[in-house]
């Protein structure tokens, strides 16, 4: 199978939504009349970002998943993406489910695929996605104020943990391998909260997407916005089996596990009817956790309600490539 028609049989579709998709020189995207474009890539690398033997489809849907959460996070709605793709060969049996499980997301969240590049190179997928938010209403890293509720969607941990046993299932010569379907869910296929990203639209200050953990995606905010946060550990949300790790297990994966793909928003507590309601709308709990404060640095109260020390913090911040 030639290039050409493996991104013809895998890749192509007939355009929907923009002007002109995938097979010429470029993709024509005209946005909407008072809006703006919302544009973000990601790269998922083979041993650094999945495992060489994950389910093809999952990789797929995740590919895409991970670059839609980064248009949640700003409130956008998505509209289409381009795909680079290195392989190491054209094996039909991995593309056939890897194309299925990124149309399924493509699909699911009515984003179209309109172009891309194919190259052969060890196994490396990156995607860039456009998406459409009216101009002014894009949610910003930099636009907490002091004393706004601090809020997280869903639960965090599970990837983590997911990746803990995954990890753990193929180096330790362990008798047999722990498989928690509802854990590797949310490793494997994470629900990128579009949906609540344009119920918060207007209502919110600040927002980011967890993708290196809420204590360093947190930070971005502060940093960012010049003010400091303090969160109560107690009322973080977790899945049960995240729940039941020792203290230390815990504290790592709830708040430096990455990979949750969450939404992290500060709003005015005039908002928090408004703010669950919206939750509620968009089918994914909300959950108050902390608030920001004039003094910089981001304080974590612990179950006994006081604040963990400098060396406990350190130790758990977010994840950093070259760090
Ligand atoms: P060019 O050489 O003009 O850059 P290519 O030969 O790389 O074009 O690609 C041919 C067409 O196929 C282009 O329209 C490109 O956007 C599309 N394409 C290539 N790879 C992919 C892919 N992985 N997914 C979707 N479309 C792709
Ligand atoms: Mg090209």
């Amino acid at each position: 199978m030639n290039e050409f028609a493996l991104i013809r049989q895998f890749f192509l579709r007939p355009a929907k939504r923009v002007m002109q998709g995938g097979g010429d020189d470029c993709a024509l995207v005209l946005p909407r009349a008072g809006q703006v474009l919302a544009i973000s890539t990601d790269m998922l690398l083979e041993g650094r970002h999945f495992f060489a033997d994950v389910d093809p489809a999952a990789l797929g849907f995740k590919a895409l998943a991970v670059n839609l959460s980064d248009l949640a996070a700003t409130c956008a709605e998505p509209l289409a993406f381009t795909l680079a793709l290195a392989l190491p060969e054209a094996n039909e049996r991995w593309l056939q489910p890897f194309s299925q499980g990124l149309f399924e997301c493509a699909e699911r969240f009515d984003c179209e695929l309109i172009g891309g590049d194919t190259t052969r190179g060890p196994l490396a997928i990156s995607i860039t996605v456009f998406g459409e938010v009216p101009s002014g209403v894009a949610a910003r890293r930099d636009a907490a104020r002091a004393h706004d509720d601090i809020w997280i969607s869903g639960e965090l941990g599970g990837a983590a943990l997911a990746l803990a046993i995954e990890t753990a299932n193929r180096t330790a010569d362990v008798p047999h391998r722990v498989r928690i379907a509802s854990l590797v869910e949310r490793l494997e296929r994470p629900v990128p909260r579009v949906g609540l990203g344009l119920e918060l639209r207007g209502l919110i200050h600040a927002m980011i997407d967890v993708s290196d953990g809420l204590l360093g995606d947190l930070r971005h905010i502060t940093e960012a916005s010049k003010w400091g946060a303090t969160i109560s550990e107690s009322e973080l949300p977790m899945p049960e089996q995240v729940r039941k790790l020792p203290l230390l297990q815990r504290r790592r994966a709830v708040l430096r596990g990455g990979d949750d793909y969450e939404l992290c928003f500060t709003a005015d507590r005039g908002q928090r009817e408004a703010v669950i309601g919206a939750g509620a709308r968009a089918g994914v709990a909300v959950t108050r956790i902390g608030e920001v404060t004039p003094l910089e640095g981001i304080r974590v109260l612990g179950i006994d309600n006081r604040p963990l020390d400098d060396a406990t913090l350190a130790a758990l911040s977010g994840f950093d490539h070259f760090g």
